[in-house]
């Protein structure tokens, strides 16, 4: 059997070429059987008329009459004397009718079950199933039908890597039970649009704030959907910075690397200025920090007061993760002190932080992001403290109405949908770094610094 995957009616018109006699007269032996032409789509003509005076339909069932005479019930596809699309006309087997394909092509080609599913039905791919016509028991369910009490399937839909569906007569089914007022409202509900009213047979689906609208009006929502979460997200930005400008504990960190002593000035500050720990890490040849003998360790290293800032809530300028160096060295030098003591908790990232407060990148400036190189800055670490201190300032100083912080307090009732997720999953690792640069630039690069600061003094 030949498997072309071309349509039921494709396969039919290239017949009468390849046909052989043998096959023809084999048809004629099939055509006791009227049911061959269920669920086929044909041109229909009038005896006499012309061509274009035709019509097409699909056969939904056959009828015999009590001299033996067939009839079929056709569903025509688009209005026909009188008849309008969707509609049932029935032609008789005596010759006023012209078929295309013949009843001989169709017996004959489904003898050879060319077109046909495993069960004999015709088979339809996804894109020519007559819409009008023919629907799956789902399809049947949205328009408030259902296939009759041994209404049979006079139709298969080919699906890609799925079962095959199963078609039925749409004429034929019938009306689903009443609904409650409860289901009326819902279904109501499901088929209006929310922002203009527009009502439609099938249901819209839902965009992210869980409520429907039209195609027209429903990208528009998640747009709107998206701004709102986002600016939520900036609140709760905000109100993380005044929750660390406002505490006593809290402890700005910063390293930044000098040529001149070979090293790294290392300093903590409280937010109110006060200096918690002032140090320069050696710089040690090979992997930095990282695995040292005790010989190139500084005489500081084991003296108490490097734990001043345990038990404090750490804020670390980007990039350079001087707490990671301060610790690495501190263990190299003997110090003994649990995992958490010295690292800054999670939720109080900066970077994080201030990506959420400025929002992501616009998407014109998406490749053209800053470079930046902590090491090479010409700041001090006073300098990165302060920048640090300005960004904490900056975020915690824009004003916040009471609904406000409702809003963004409020925990997200609908879930990102399916799509975003994906493609947050999808975000490579250089693109969020790509992200984070921007805080270091603005705190490492002099340009950008000064810029800014000139900006909000001009603005
Ligand atoms: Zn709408």
């Amino acid at each position: 059997m030949e498997q072309t995957g071309e349509s039921y009616t494709k396969t039919l018109r290239k017949l009468p070429a390849q046909a052989s006699t043998s096959e023809e007269h084999h048809a004629v032996a099939e055509l006791t059987d009227p049911n061959v032409l269920c669920g086929v789509r044909l041109t229909l003509t009038r005896a006499g008329a012309s061509a274009k005076d035709s019509v097409e339909g699909v056969v939904i069932s056959s009828v015999q009459s009590g001299t033996g005479d067939f009839r079929w019930r056709v569903a025509l596809l688009s209005p026909f004397e009188g008849t309008q699309s969707g509609g049932v006309i029935e032609i008789a087997d005596d010759n006023t009718w012209n078929l295309a394909p013949s009843l001989a092509d169709v017996a004959a080609a489904a003898a050879r079950h060319d077109g046909r599913c495993p069960d004999g039905r015709p088979w339809y791919q996804p894109d020519q199933v007559p819409g009008d016509v023919l629907a799956t028991g789902p399809e049947l369910h949205r328009m408030l039908l259902k296939p009759r009490l041994g209404q049979p399937p006079i139709a298969t839909k080919k699906l890609h890597r799925q079962p095959d569906k199963l078609l039925y007569a749409i004429a034929d089914a019938e009306p689903k039970q009443a609904r409650t007022t409860a289901e009326e409202r819902r279904w109501r509900r499901e088929r209006t649009c929310a922002n203009c009213g527009t009502t439609s047979t099938l249901t819209f689906s839902p965009a992210e704030d869980g409520k429907r609208y039209c195609e027209e009006h429903r990208a528009d929502a998640n747009r709107r959907t998206e701004q709102q979460r986002a600016e939520d997200t900036r609140v709760r930005a905000s109100l993380k910075a005044r929750e660390i400008v406002d505490d006593p504990d809290t402890v700005l960190v910063a390293m930044t690397w000098d040529r001149e002593l070979q090293g790294y000035p290392f300093r903590m500050e409280t937010f109110g200025g006060e200096l918690v720990l002032e140090r320069v890490l050696p710089y040690i040849a090979g992997a930095a920090l990282l695995s040292t003998t005790v010989d190139d360790l500084p005489s500081w290293v084991s003296d108490s007061q490097n734990l001043a800032c345990v038990g404090k809530r750490l804020i670390e300028a980007p990039e350079a993760d001087p707490m990671g160096a301060f610790r690495k060295l501190l263990r190299a030098g003997g110090q003994v002190f649990a995992d958490g003591d010295l690292t800054p908790r999670d939720a109080d990232n900066l970077v994080g932080l201030y990506r959420a407060f400025i929002g992501p990148p616009d998407a014109s400036a998406g490749h053209d992001m800053p470079t930046v190189n902590w090491k090479k800055s010409t700041r001090t670490a006073v300098d990165v403290i302060d920048g640090v201190r300005d960004v904490l300032r900056e975020m915690a100083a824009v004003p916040l109405t009471d609904d406000e912080i409702k809003r963004a307090k409020r925990p997200n009732r609908v879930r990102r949908s399916k799509r975003y997720r994906f493609y947050e999953s999808r975000r490579s690792i250089l693109a969020i770094r790509q992200d984070d640069r921007r805080l270091a630039a603005r705190i490492y690069n002099d340009a950008t610094g000064h810029g800014a600061e000139q900006a909000k003094l001009g603005g």
